[in-house]
């Protein structure tokens, strides 16, 4: 099983003894890879990201500036953000996107930086992790805007609804998971899980917040992978087993891992 998604940050885990603690808990519930997103934590969360998967052959990671950061962009900082994104550990850029929704960063900025990163993902042949919250379907625009699809494009946290994720999946996108789908509350969400094309679907943690339930209330961690994955089986009427060989399979083709 793969946690396509988490935020494996020493500052939220309690330093690198904390990470490498949640990783080791991660293991032995039977997550055998994670992807850890250094974008979101501050523009410094991107070197932190690879520092942990260096330290470890079962983690890989992305690095992007994520929209609610979009107003601490330079180009000093963007030239470095793309030096290290060449790095053999990354594979993939974000998460990026927009965040209409929180609006932490002014939506001009929001914008500006999606592009260029989705420019920089394209001369640099990463596909790319996409964060959307309410874009009001602006996000999908500029995907196709910027002809994005063919490079890769995953949406992550997807918590749109059945037309949209429609929408994407015939461009040729993919769409993850998160725990929210074990909340009785997300019925649309539940639709999406028992709809969503099974080779376009991943699983993810986006640790350390959106704790499935049973851990609800507490931090989130890579090992609780687990019960989102059997959440989705159980809504699809699927074998556990065969999801996860199924969602491994196609995190393992869409991040080339
Ligand atoms: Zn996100
Ligand atoms: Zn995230």
């Amino acid at each position: 099983m793969i946690d396509s998604h988490c935020h494996l940050d020493p500052g939220v885990y309690g330093g690198d003894e904390g990470v490498d603690a949640a990783i080791a808990r991660a293991r032995a519930a039977g997550v055998s890879r994670m992807l850890t997103v250094g974008s979101g934590y501050g523009f410094e969360s991107a070197h932190r990201a690879v520092a942990v998967a260096r330290r470890h052959a079962d983690v890989r990671c992305a690095v992007g500036l994520h929209p609610h950061d979009a107003s601490e962009y330079t180009d000093a900082r963007f030239a470095e953000l793309l030096a290290l994104a060449a790095a053999p550990e990354v594979l993939a850029l974000g998460e990026m996107g927009l965040d209409f929704h929180y609006d932490k960063s002014p939506r001009d900025q929001q914008r500006a930086v999606f592009r260029a990163q989705l420019r920089a993902a394209r001369a640099a042949r990463l596909p790319v992790i996409i964060h959307d919250r309410e874009s009001a379907g602006e996000t999908l625009a500029i995907l196709d805007d910027e002809a994005a699809w063919e490079g890769g494009v995953l949406y992550h946290c997807y918590t749109g609804d059945r037309a949209q994720m429609a929408a994407i999946v015939a461009r040729g996108g993919y769409i993850s998971l998160p725990g929210i789908v074990t909340f009785k509350s997300a019925t649309e969400m539940h639709a999406v899980a028992r709809e969503v094309p099974g080779d376009r679907l991943l699983v993810e943690t986006d640790a350390p917040f959106l704790t499935p339930v049973p851990y609800r209330g507490k931090k989130n961690e890579p090992a609780y992978v687990t019960y989102t994955l059997a959440e989705i089986a159980r809504l699809r009427g699927e074998d556990p087993a065969a999801l996860d060989a199924q969602t491994t399979a196609n995190t393992a083709r869409f991040f080339r891992w």
